[in-house]
């Protein structure tokens, strides 16, 4: 049987630190100087490990959504999540919440209030995947992906928690628009993972903790290995335990506008985006931290 081709690394590409709100510190290897976003994938914002002192409560204000899906990934402690349609849940480690924003919602989302009561920490990672030109003003809506609805495919000194797309033979829960995989891999000291990833879709590896050989070149934590688009096959290593994600997808390929928290192909769809808003037409919720 022929062995599947190498993907390349194109680039290895630290996390800048950005703010998206008052008070959260990001560390964020795209949009940024170096790579604007990796078509679908529009963003990669990871916060914390951020200890939390009892009583300190915090997050983000209502605040609209546009054209795109939220991936909010919790690694440890919770978050809370209120939105105009009457929705709220909670994001417990290991959960995954992707909210797809479509044609409209307000959210909110907080710090857990237990994890506020009693303090301890946070961490995670929030993505923002692009949607189609044909689905930008579907109706919103929720997958709430608790832990045990996603897969783990063990091998020794690895874990491969599949929450989209396919990783050997076994599908991840959530449900995309256009084709993507996520991966969340967690490697013990000297452990090894060989991915696939489709032939002529984007990818990347991003580092969370610890540091990682991605086709044995060197990656640090909080940066991401981009690869080219030939080849699928990927071999993953870690001297030290570590935890990554792997992101890929086929590219859209339609024009990104984006202002803020609207993503859309034009101008002019932007400028719509935020008269809509301002006029209540993506409902509006009531509430602060
Ligand atoms: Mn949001």
């Amino acid at each position: 049987m022929d062995e599947p081709a190498q993907r390349a690394v194109r680039a290895v590409v630290p996390g800048r630190k950005a703010q998206p709100a008052p008070g959260l510190l990001v560390d964020r290897p795209f949009p940024g100087p170096e790579v604007d976003f990796v078509d679908p994938w529009l963003m990669l914002d990871h916060f914390g490990p951020e200890r939390i002192a009892p009583g300190e409560s915090g997050g983000l204000n209502p605040h609209p959504h546009r054209g795109f899906e939220t991936v909010t990934l919790i690694l440890e402690g919770a978050m809370e999540h209120q939105d105009s349609s009457g929705g709220r849940g909670l994001i417990e480690p290991g959960g995954v919440q992707w909210m797809t924003a479509a044609s409209g919602i307000v959210h909110a989302e907080y710090r857990a209030p237990d994890l506020v009561r009693r303090g301890g920490t946070l961490h995670g990672v929030q993505l923002w995947l692009n949607l189609p030109r044909a689905r930008k003003m579907d109706p919103p809506g929720y997958q709430d992906l608790p832990a045990t609805r996603i897969p783990v495919v063990e091998s020794p000194g690895a874990r491969v928690r599949v929450i989209a797309g396919r990783h050997a033979g076994v599908q991840g829960p959530a449900r995309s628009f256009t084709p993507v995989t996520l991966l969340h891999v967690m490697l013990d000291a000297g452990g090894s993972a060989a991915l696939r990833l489709p032939e002529g879709h984007n990818a990347l590896v991003y580092v969370v903790e610890g540091a990682a050989q991605v086709q044995a070149r060197d990656v640090p934590a909080r940066a991401m290995a981009l690869f080219d688009g030939r080849g699928e096959a990927v071999a993953l290593g870690a001297g030290q335990p570590a935890q990554l994600l792997v992101l890929a997808g086929e590219p859209i390929g339609e024009p990104v506008v984006s202002w803020g928290p609207f993503v859309m192909n034009s101008r002019e769809e932007i400028l719509q985006a935020r008269d809509d808003y301002l006029a209540g037409r993506m409902g509006s919720l009531d509430t602060a931290v």
